[in-house]
Protein backbone atom coordinates (compact mmCIF):
# COMPACT_ATOMS: atom_id res chain seq x y z
CA UNK A 1 0.00 0.00 0.00
CA UNK A 2 1.73 3.34 -1.13
CA UNK A 3 -0.37 5.02 1.94
CA UNK A 4 1.04 2.44 4.32
CA UNK A 5 3.00 5.27 5.87
CA UNK A 6 0.29 7.50 7.02
CA UNK A 7 -1.14 6.64 10.90
CA UNK A 8 -4.81 6.76 11.36
CA UNK A 9 -4.58 9.86 13.38
CA UNK A 10 -2.37 12.56 12.04
CA UNK A 11 -0.83 15.22 15.17
CA UNK A 12 0.64 18.21 14.81
CA UNK A 13 3.81 18.66 17.56
CA UNK A 14 3.35 21.28 19.71
CA UNK A 15 5.69 23.67 18.15
CA UNK A 16 4.01 23.15 14.54
CA UNK A 17 0.75 24.31 15.91
CA UNK A 18 -0.37 28.01 14.20
CA UNK A 19 0.37 30.55 15.80
CA UNK A 20 -1.49 33.12 13.53
CA UNK A 21 -5.08 33.01 12.41
CA UNK A 22 -5.68 33.32 8.56
CA UNK A 23 -7.82 36.23 7.47
CA UNK A 24 -9.25 35.09 4.20
CA UNK A 25 -10.71 38.19 3.09
CA UNK A 26 -6.86 39.69 2.51
CA UNK A 27 -6.81 36.98 -0.08
CA UNK A 28 -10.27 38.16 -1.67
CA UNK A 29 -10.22 40.60 -4.36
CA UNK A 30 -13.91 41.30 -3.85
CA UNK A 31 -14.53 41.33 -0.28
CA UNK A 32 -17.79 40.63 1.50
CA UNK A 33 -20.25 43.07 1.85
CA UNK A 34 -19.81 45.73 4.93
CA UNK A 35 -22.32 45.35 7.64
CA UNK A 36 -25.05 48.30 7.66
CA UNK A 37 -26.56 50.51 10.02
CA UNK A 38 -30.35 49.42 9.74
CA UNK A 39 -31.18 52.90 10.55
CA UNK A 40 -29.12 54.89 8.06
CA UNK A 41 -28.29 52.20 5.44
CA UNK A 42 -24.66 53.28 5.98
CA UNK A 43 -21.67 50.58 6.49
CA UNK A 44 -21.23 50.12 10.41
CA UNK A 45 -18.72 52.47 12.34
CA UNK A 46 -16.28 50.91 15.21
CA UNK A 47 -18.26 53.93 17.07
CA UNK A 48 -21.27 52.51 16.82
CA UNK A 49 -20.53 48.51 17.56
CA UNK A 50 -18.93 49.58 20.17
CA UNK A 51 -21.57 49.63 22.68
CA UNK A 52 -22.62 46.13 21.53
CA UNK A 53 -19.20 44.41 20.95
CA UNK A 54 -15.89 44.20 21.96
CA UNK A 55 -13.67 46.82 20.73
CA UNK A 56 -10.96 44.42 19.18
CA UNK A 57 -13.20 41.67 17.88
CA UNK A 58 -14.58 44.68 16.09
CA UNK A 59 -11.55 45.50 14.59
CA UNK A 60 -11.23 41.82 13.24
CA UNK A 61 -14.54 42.41 11.95
CA UNK A 62 -14.10 45.19 10.13
CA UNK A 63 -10.29 44.12 9.07
CA UNK A 64 -10.72 42.85 5.40
CA UNK A 65 -6.91 43.19 4.66
CA UNK A 66 -4.59 42.00 7.66
CA UNK A 67 -3.99 38.67 6.43
CA UNK A 68 -2.30 36.68 9.88
CA UNK A 69 -3.37 37.81 12.97
CA UNK A 70 -1.34 36.94 15.70
CA UNK A 71 -2.61 34.24 18.16
CA UNK A 72 -1.96 35.83 21.84
CA UNK A 73 -0.30 33.62 24.11
CA UNK A 74 -3.38 33.40 27.00
CA UNK A 75 -5.45 31.57 24.13
CA UNK A 76 -2.35 29.44 22.85
CA UNK A 77 -2.35 28.11 26.23
CA UNK A 78 -5.78 27.39 26.10
CA UNK A 79 -5.87 25.45 22.54
CA UNK A 80 -3.10 23.24 23.93
CA UNK A 81 -5.40 22.13 26.17
CA UNK A 82 -7.50 20.89 23.60
CA UNK A 83 -5.78 20.94 20.62
CA UNK A 84 -4.24 20.34 18.02
CA UNK A 85 -7.32 18.82 17.20
CA UNK A 86 -7.31 15.04 15.43
CA UNK A 87 -7.28 15.03 12.04
CA UNK A 88 -8.15 11.26 11.22
CA UNK A 89 -7.64 8.73 8.06
CA UNK A 90 -11.10 6.61 8.10
CA UNK A 91 -9.31 3.78 7.15
CA UNK A 92 -11.75 1.67 8.19
CA UNK A 93 -14.85 3.30 7.02
CA UNK A 94 -13.22 3.21 3.37
CA UNK A 95 -12.49 -0.69 3.75
CA UNK A 96 -16.61 -1.16 4.71
CA UNK A 97 -17.28 0.97 1.83
CA UNK A 98 -14.83 -0.37 -0.42
CA UNK A 99 -13.74 2.83 -1.68
CA UNK A 100 -10.81 3.82 -3.63
CA UNK A 101 -10.90 7.10 -2.33
CA UNK A 102 -9.06 8.02 0.74
CA UNK A 103 -11.22 9.48 3.34
CA UNK A 104 -9.93 12.14 6.14
CA UNK A 105 -12.06 13.85 8.66
CA UNK A 106 -10.61 16.77 11.23
CA UNK A 107 -12.17 16.15 14.39
CA UNK A 108 -13.48 18.76 16.53
CA UNK A 109 -15.19 17.36 19.28
CA UNK A 110 -12.69 16.43 21.51
CA UNK A 111 -13.17 18.62 23.72
CA UNK A 112 -16.26 19.06 26.41
CA UNK A 113 -18.34 21.41 25.06
CA UNK A 114 -18.21 18.78 22.43
CA UNK A 115 -17.64 21.18 19.38
CA UNK A 116 -15.62 23.56 17.53
CA UNK A 117 -17.56 26.63 18.78
CA UNK A 118 -14.91 26.98 21.83
CA UNK A 119 -12.15 28.25 19.57
CA UNK A 120 -13.68 30.88 19.07
CA UNK A 121 -15.81 31.13 22.66
CA UNK A 122 -11.81 31.28 24.16
CA UNK A 123 -10.53 34.12 21.72
CA UNK A 124 -13.87 36.45 22.30
CA UNK A 125 -13.47 36.01 26.25
CA UNK A 126 -10.03 36.54 25.94
CA UNK A 127 -10.50 39.62 24.33
CA UNK A 128 -13.32 40.82 26.51
CA UNK A 129 -11.09 39.80 29.66
CA UNK A 130 -8.32 42.09 27.84
CA UNK A 131 -10.69 45.21 27.42
CA UNK A 132 -11.54 44.97 31.23
CA UNK A 133 -15.10 44.07 31.04
CA UNK A 134 -17.11 41.75 33.86
CA UNK A 135 -18.72 40.09 31.63
CA UNK A 136 -20.62 38.84 28.39
CA UNK A 137 -24.29 37.77 27.24
CA UNK A 138 -25.64 35.54 24.73
CA UNK A 139 -27.70 33.53 23.32
CA UNK A 140 -27.93 29.75 22.52
CA UNK A 141 -30.37 27.65 20.98
CA UNK A 142 -29.57 24.27 21.33
CA UNK A 143 -26.73 24.73 23.47
CA UNK A 144 -23.11 23.93 22.31
CA UNK A 145 -22.12 27.62 22.27
CA UNK A 146 -23.31 28.67 24.90
CA UNK A 147 -21.60 25.65 26.41
CA UNK A 148 -18.26 26.45 24.66
CA UNK A 149 -18.63 30.12 26.45
CA UNK A 150 -19.14 29.20 29.99
CA UNK A 151 -15.76 26.74 29.60
CA UNK A 152 -14.13 30.13 28.08
CA UNK A 153 -15.55 32.37 30.15
CA UNK A 154 -14.46 30.59 33.64
CA UNK A 155 -10.79 30.40 32.46
CA UNK A 156 -10.83 33.97 32.35
CA UNK A 157 -12.83 34.33 35.27
CA UNK A 158 -15.54 36.53 33.59
CA UNK A 159 -19.46 36.40 33.79
CA UNK A 160 -21.36 34.67 31.07
CA UNK A 161 -25.05 35.47 30.63
CA UNK A 162 -26.93 32.91 28.42
CA UNK A 163 -30.23 33.61 27.15
CA UNK A 164 -31.55 30.20 26.16
CA UNK A 165 -34.52 29.28 24.26
CA UNK A 166 -37.47 28.54 26.79
CA UNK A 167 -38.11 25.36 24.68
CA UNK A 168 -34.41 24.20 24.19
CA UNK A 169 -33.92 25.31 28.50
CA UNK A 170 -36.81 22.66 29.56
CA UNK A 171 -35.90 19.91 26.72
CA UNK A 172 -32.05 19.90 27.75
CA UNK A 173 -31.59 19.92 30.89
CA UNK A 174 -28.30 18.31 30.65
CA UNK A 175 -26.45 20.87 28.30
CA UNK A 176 -27.89 23.37 31.09
CA UNK A 177 -26.48 21.73 34.06
CA UNK A 178 -22.73 21.65 32.20
CA UNK A 179 -23.05 25.41 31.26
CA UNK A 180 -24.42 25.90 35.01
CA UNK A 181 -21.04 23.66 36.21
CA UNK A 182 -18.81 26.41 34.40
CA UNK A 183 -20.51 29.46 36.20
CA UNK A 184 -22.70 30.34 33.79
CA UNK A 185 -26.20 32.35 34.53
CA UNK A 186 -29.14 30.69 32.65
CA UNK A 187 -31.99 32.41 31.63
CA UNK A 188 -34.87 30.84 29.56
CA UNK A 189 -35.77 33.69 26.93
CA UNK A 190 -38.38 35.04 26.83
CA UNK A 191 -37.91 36.26 30.38
CA UNK A 192 -39.28 39.12 32.95
CA UNK A 193 -35.24 39.99 33.59
CA UNK A 194 -35.24 42.66 30.29
CA UNK A 195 -37.91 45.06 28.43
CA UNK A 196 -37.90 43.16 25.53
CA UNK A 197 -38.82 39.91 27.45
CA UNK A 198 -41.74 41.54 29.55
CA UNK A 199 -42.72 42.67 26.19
CA UNK A 200 -43.15 39.58 24.99
CA UNK A 201 -44.27 37.64 27.80
CA UNK A 202 -47.13 39.70 28.18
CA UNK A 203 -48.21 39.69 24.55
CA UNK A 204 -47.63 35.66 24.28
CA UNK A 205 -47.50 34.78 27.71
CA UNK A 206 -47.53 31.06 26.63
CA UNK A 207 -44.90 31.15 24.07
CA UNK A 208 -41.67 28.58 24.16
CA UNK A 209 -39.52 31.45 22.59
CA UNK A 210 -37.16 31.89 19.75
CA UNK A 211 -33.20 32.66 19.05
CA UNK A 212 -34.35 35.97 17.80
CA UNK A 213 -35.97 37.04 20.85
CA UNK A 214 -33.27 35.59 23.06
CA UNK A 215 -30.69 37.49 20.62
CA UNK A 216 -33.04 40.42 21.51
CA UNK A 217 -32.65 39.95 25.14
CA UNK A 218 -29.05 39.50 25.03
CA UNK A 219 -28.32 42.46 23.16
CA UNK A 220 -30.50 44.17 25.97
CA UNK A 221 -28.70 42.70 29.13
CA UNK A 222 -25.29 43.89 27.70
CA UNK A 223 -25.86 47.48 26.44
CA UNK A 224 -28.07 48.32 29.76
CA UNK A 225 -25.27 47.37 32.09
CA UNK A 226 -21.70 49.22 32.84
CA UNK A 227 -18.69 46.31 31.45
CA UNK A 228 -20.78 44.06 29.60
CA UNK A 229 -20.59 43.16 26.13
CA UNK A 230 -22.65 40.84 23.75
CA UNK A 231 -20.94 37.80 21.73
CA UNK A 232 -21.91 35.78 19.34
CA UNK A 233 -20.75 32.02 18.16
CA UNK A 234 -21.29 32.06 14.01
CA UNK A 235 -22.34 34.08 11.27
CA UNK A 236 -19.44 36.87 12.21
CA UNK A 237 -15.76 37.63 10.00
CA UNK A 238 -14.27 37.43 13.77
CA UNK A 239 -15.33 33.78 13.83
CA UNK A 240 -14.32 32.37 11.08
CA UNK A 241 -11.20 34.22 11.85
CA UNK A 242 -11.34 32.38 14.88
CA UNK A 243 -12.44 29.13 13.24
CA UNK A 244 -9.40 29.00 10.85
CA UNK A 245 -7.30 27.51 13.49
CA UNK A 246 -9.03 23.99 12.17
CA UNK A 247 -8.27 24.69 8.65
CA UNK A 248 -4.04 25.86 9.23
CA UNK A 249 -4.03 22.53 11.59
CA UNK A 250 -5.55 20.51 8.86
CA UNK A 251 -3.40 22.13 6.09
CA UNK A 252 0.08 21.90 7.96
CA UNK A 253 -0.86 18.16 8.98
CA UNK A 254 -1.66 17.31 5.40
CA UNK A 255 1.23 19.23 4.25
CA UNK A 256 3.69 16.94 6.31
CA UNK A 257 2.95 14.10 4.95
CA UNK A 258 2.02 15.56 0.74
CA UNK A 259 -1.53 14.82 1.31
CA UNK A 260 -3.28 16.77 -0.86
CA UNK A 261 -7.55 16.95 -0.82
CA UNK A 262 -9.40 17.02 -3.89
CA UNK A 263 -12.70 17.42 -2.77
CA UNK A 264 -13.20 19.35 0.78
CA UNK A 265 -16.54 19.39 2.87
CA UNK A 266 -18.38 20.83 5.86
CA UNK A 267 -21.87 21.39 7.15
CA UNK A 268 -23.36 25.12 7.06
CA UNK A 269 -25.52 26.56 9.44
CA UNK A 270 -23.94 29.90 10.13
CA UNK A 271 -20.59 29.03 8.46
CA UNK A 272 -18.11 28.96 10.86
CA UNK A 273 -16.63 25.72 11.17
CA UNK A 274 -16.64 25.48 7.34
CA UNK A 275 -14.72 29.06 6.58
CA UNK A 276 -12.23 27.55 9.40
CA UNK A 277 -11.54 24.38 7.97
CA UNK A 278 -11.34 25.67 4.48
CA UNK A 279 -9.32 29.06 4.95
CA UNK A 280 -5.82 28.03 3.82
CA UNK A 281 -7.19 25.91 0.97
CA UNK A 282 -9.38 28.46 -0.57
CA UNK A 283 -6.67 31.15 -0.21
CA UNK A 284 -4.85 28.83 -2.54
CA UNK A 285 -7.48 28.56 -4.82
CA UNK A 286 -8.11 32.17 -4.67
CA UNK A 287 -4.21 33.32 -5.07
CA UNK A 288 -4.31 30.74 -8.21
CA UNK A 289 -1.80 28.17 -6.34
CA UNK A 290 -4.01 25.09 -6.08
CA UNK A 291 -7.59 23.93 -6.83
CA UNK A 292 -10.05 22.27 -4.66
CA UNK A 293 -13.74 21.18 -5.05
CA UNK A 294 -15.27 22.73 -1.93
CA UNK A 295 -18.91 21.96 -0.35
CA UNK A 296 -20.73 23.14 1.95
CA UNK A 297 -23.62 21.04 3.47
CA UNK A 298 -27.12 22.33 4.23
CA UNK A 299 -30.33 21.15 5.68
CA UNK A 300 -32.95 21.13 2.95
CA UNK A 301 -35.15 21.95 6.04
CA UNK A 302 -33.37 25.31 5.67
CA UNK A 303 -31.39 25.74 2.77
CA UNK A 304 -30.03 29.17 2.67
CA UNK A 305 -27.14 28.69 0.33
CA UNK A 306 -29.42 26.40 -2.59
CA UNK A 307 -32.49 28.21 -2.23
CA UNK A 308 -32.08 31.79 -0.99
CA UNK A 309 -31.06 34.98 -2.25
CA UNK A 310 -28.00 37.04 -2.28
CA UNK A 311 -29.32 39.99 -0.63
CA UNK A 312 -29.20 42.17 2.21
CA UNK A 313 -31.37 40.87 5.01
CA UNK A 314 -31.71 41.20 8.96
CA UNK A 315 -29.27 39.07 11.03
CA UNK A 316 -32.27 38.46 13.09
CA UNK A 317 -35.43 37.86 13.73
CA UNK A 318 -36.38 40.79 16.18
CA UNK A 319 -34.64 42.85 13.17
CA UNK A 320 -32.34 44.88 15.78
CA UNK A 321 -29.16 43.77 14.09
CA UNK A 322 -27.14 45.18 11.90
CA UNK A 323 -27.93 43.77 7.56
CA UNK A 324 -25.67 41.65 6.51
CA UNK A 325 -25.22 40.90 2.53
CA UNK A 326 -25.68 37.35 2.72
CA UNK A 327 -27.43 34.39 0.60
CA UNK A 328 -30.93 34.19 2.82
CA UNK A 329 -34.00 32.75 3.42
CA UNK A 330 -35.46 35.59 5.01
CA UNK A 331 -35.32 36.70 8.47
CA UNK A 332 -38.68 35.81 8.96
CA UNK A 333 -38.45 32.57 7.76
CA UNK A 334 -38.88 29.78 10.53
CA UNK A 335 -37.32 26.56 9.82
CA UNK A 336 -38.83 23.31 10.57
CA UNK A 337 -39.60 22.79 14.52
CA UNK A 338 -38.99 18.95 13.54
CA UNK A 339 -35.08 19.91 12.40
CA UNK A 340 -32.86 18.10 14.73
CA UNK A 341 -29.83 20.15 16.16
CA UNK A 342 -28.34 23.32 14.51
CA UNK A 343 -28.01 24.67 11.29
CA UNK A 344 -31.29 26.51 11.30
CA UNK A 345 -29.95 29.63 10.87
CA UNK A 346 -31.51 31.96 7.86
CA UNK A 347 -28.84 33.48 6.94
CA UNK A 348 -25.08 32.53 6.34
CA UNK A 349 -21.66 34.35 6.63
CA UNK A 350 -21.19 37.22 4.29
CA UNK A 351 -17.85 35.60 3.63
CA UNK A 352 -18.98 32.42 2.54
CA UNK A 353 -21.70 34.07 0.26
CA UNK A 354 -19.94 35.98 -1.37
CA UNK A 355 -16.95 33.35 -1.98
CA UNK A 356 -20.37 31.34 -3.15
CA UNK A 357 -21.59 33.98 -5.27
CA UNK A 358 -18.47 33.99 -7.01
CA UNK A 359 -18.75 30.49 -7.88
CA UNK A 360 -15.46 29.60 -5.72
CA UNK A 361 -17.32 27.02 -3.55
CA UNK A 362 -21.14 24.74 -4.55
CA UNK A 363 -23.22 23.59 -2.01
CA UNK A 364 -25.68 20.87 -1.55
CA UNK A 365 -28.89 20.42 0.63
CA UNK A 366 -29.60 17.08 2.28
CA UNK A 367 -32.71 15.76 3.88
CA UNK A 368 -33.10 14.75 7.59
CA UNK A 369 -33.13 11.35 7.45
CA UNK A 370 -30.59 10.37 4.98
CA UNK A 371 -28.30 12.62 7.65
CA UNK A 372 -29.59 10.71 10.34
CA UNK A 373 -28.60 7.63 8.37
CA UNK A 374 -25.10 8.88 7.67
CA UNK A 375 -24.54 9.32 10.78
CA UNK A 376 -25.34 5.48 11.89
CA UNK A 377 -23.32 4.25 9.05
CA UNK A 378 -20.01 6.21 10.04
CA UNK A 379 -20.86 5.86 13.88
CA UNK A 380 -20.91 1.87 12.95
CA UNK A 381 -17.59 1.72 11.66
CA UNK A 382 -15.56 4.63 13.18
CA UNK A 383 -16.68 4.52 16.51
CA UNK A 384 -17.16 8.68 17.55
CA UNK A 385 -21.43 9.69 17.53
CA UNK A 386 -21.75 12.33 15.39
CA UNK A 387 -23.53 15.33 16.35
CA UNK A 388 -26.51 16.08 13.62
CA UNK A 389 -24.90 19.44 11.98
CA UNK A 390 -21.81 17.45 11.65
CA UNK A 391 -23.73 14.53 9.61
CA UNK A 392 -24.40 16.86 7.39
CA UNK A 393 -20.86 16.59 6.05
CA UNK A 394 -20.50 12.92 6.66
CA UNK A 395 -23.50 12.49 4.20
CA UNK A 396 -22.26 14.40 1.39
CA UNK A 397 -18.61 12.49 2.58
CA UNK A 398 -19.77 9.19 1.97
CA UNK A 399 -21.99 9.97 -1.39
CA UNK A 400 -18.67 10.97 -2.84
CA UNK A 401 -16.52 8.09 -1.57
CA UNK A 402 -19.33 5.43 -2.88
CA UNK A 403 -19.07 7.60 -6.53
CA UNK A 404 -15.26 6.79 -6.31
CA UNK A 405 -16.56 3.35 -6.02
CA UNK A 406 -18.17 3.81 -9.74
CA UNK A 407 -15.96 5.86 -12.01
CA UNK A 408 -12.52 3.85 -9.95
CA UNK A 409 -11.08 7.63 -8.73
CA UNK A 410 -8.76 7.73 -6.34
CA UNK A 411 -9.80 10.99 -4.88
CA UNK A 412 -9.18 12.48 -1.23
CA UNK A 413 -11.68 13.71 0.70
CA UNK A 414 -11.48 16.40 3.76
CA UNK A 415 -14.54 16.90 5.63
CA UNK A 416 -15.19 18.39 8.99
CA UNK A 417 -16.50 16.21 11.89
CA UNK A 418 -17.23 19.22 14.06
CA UNK A 419 -18.72 17.72 17.33
CA UNK A 420 -20.20 14.13 19.34
CA UNK A 421 -24.01 13.84 19.28
CA UNK A 422 -24.50 13.07 23.36
CA UNK A 423 -26.81 15.68 23.74
CA UNK A 424 -28.88 14.70 20.66
CA UNK A 425 -30.08 11.44 21.43
CA UNK A 426 -33.58 12.44 21.54
CA UNK A 427 -32.89 13.15 17.64
CA UNK A 428 -31.39 9.71 17.23
CA UNK A 429 -34.35 8.09 19.40
CA UNK A 430 -36.77 9.90 17.09
CA UNK A 431 -34.75 8.47 13.84
CA UNK A 432 -34.66 4.95 15.12
CA UNK A 433 -38.33 4.82 16.12
CA UNK A 434 -39.57 5.67 12.62
CA UNK A 435 -40.51 8.81 13.65
CA UNK A 436 -38.34 11.21 12.01
CA UNK A 437 -39.97 13.31 9.12
CA UNK A 438 -38.35 15.05 5.95
CA UNK A 439 -39.21 18.39 6.18
CA UNK A 440 -39.04 20.84 2.89
CA UNK A 441 -40.68 24.29 2.07
CA UNK A 442 -42.24 24.81 -0.70
CA UNK A 443 -41.29 27.29 -3.06
CA UNK A 444 -44.10 29.62 -2.17
CA UNK A 445 -43.11 29.67 1.56
CA UNK A 446 -39.70 30.53 0.42
CA UNK A 447 -40.76 32.98 -1.79
CA UNK A 448 -42.95 34.47 1.16
CA UNK A 449 -40.29 35.16 3.55
CA UNK A 450 -37.96 36.02 1.12
CA UNK A 451 -40.47 39.12 0.11
CA UNK A 452 -39.62 40.72 3.48
CA UNK A 453 -36.23 41.49 2.35
CA UNK A 454 -35.39 45.35 3.39
CA UNK A 455 -35.32 46.77 0.10
CA UNK A 456 -31.07 48.15 -0.08
CA UNK A 457 -29.54 48.23 -3.79
C1 LIG B 1 -22.93 25.15 15.70
C2 LIG B 1 -22.50 23.90 15.06
C3 LIG B 1 -22.40 23.77 13.65
C4 LIG B 1 -22.80 24.83 12.69
O1 LIG B 1 -22.33 26.13 12.90
P1 LIG B 1 -21.31 26.81 11.89
O2 LIG B 1 -21.15 28.19 12.41
O3 LIG B 1 -21.92 26.77 10.53
O4 LIG B 1 -20.06 26.04 11.97
C5 LIG B 1 -21.93 22.58 13.13
N1 LIG B 1 -21.61 21.55 13.92
C6 LIG B 1 -21.70 21.63 15.27
C7 LIG B 1 -21.33 20.44 16.08
C8 LIG B 1 -22.14 22.80 15.88
O5 LIG B 1 -22.21 22.86 17.22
Amino acid sequence: MSNEKIPYKIYLEEHEMPTHYYNLRADMEKKPAPLLNPGTGEPLTLEEMEPIFCKELIKQELDNDTKFVPIPQEIRDFYKMYRPSPLVRAYCLEERLGTPAKIYYKFEGNNTSGSHKLNSAIAQAYYAKEQGLKGVTTETGAGQWGTALSMACSYFQLDCDVYMVKVSYEQKPFRREVMRTYGATITPSPSNTTNIGRKILEEHPNTTGSLGCAISEAVEAATSREGYRYVLGSVLNQVLLHQSIIGLETKAAMDKYGIKPDIIIGSAGGGSNLGGLIAPFMGEKLTGKEDYQIIAVEPASCPSFTRGKFAYDFADTGKICPLAKMYTLGSDYIPAPNHAGGLRYHGMSTTLSELYDQGYMEARSVAQTDVFAAAEEFARVEGILPAPESAHAIKVALDEAKKCIETGEEKTILFGLTGTGYFDLTAYQKYHDGEMEDYVPTDEEIAKSLSSLPQID
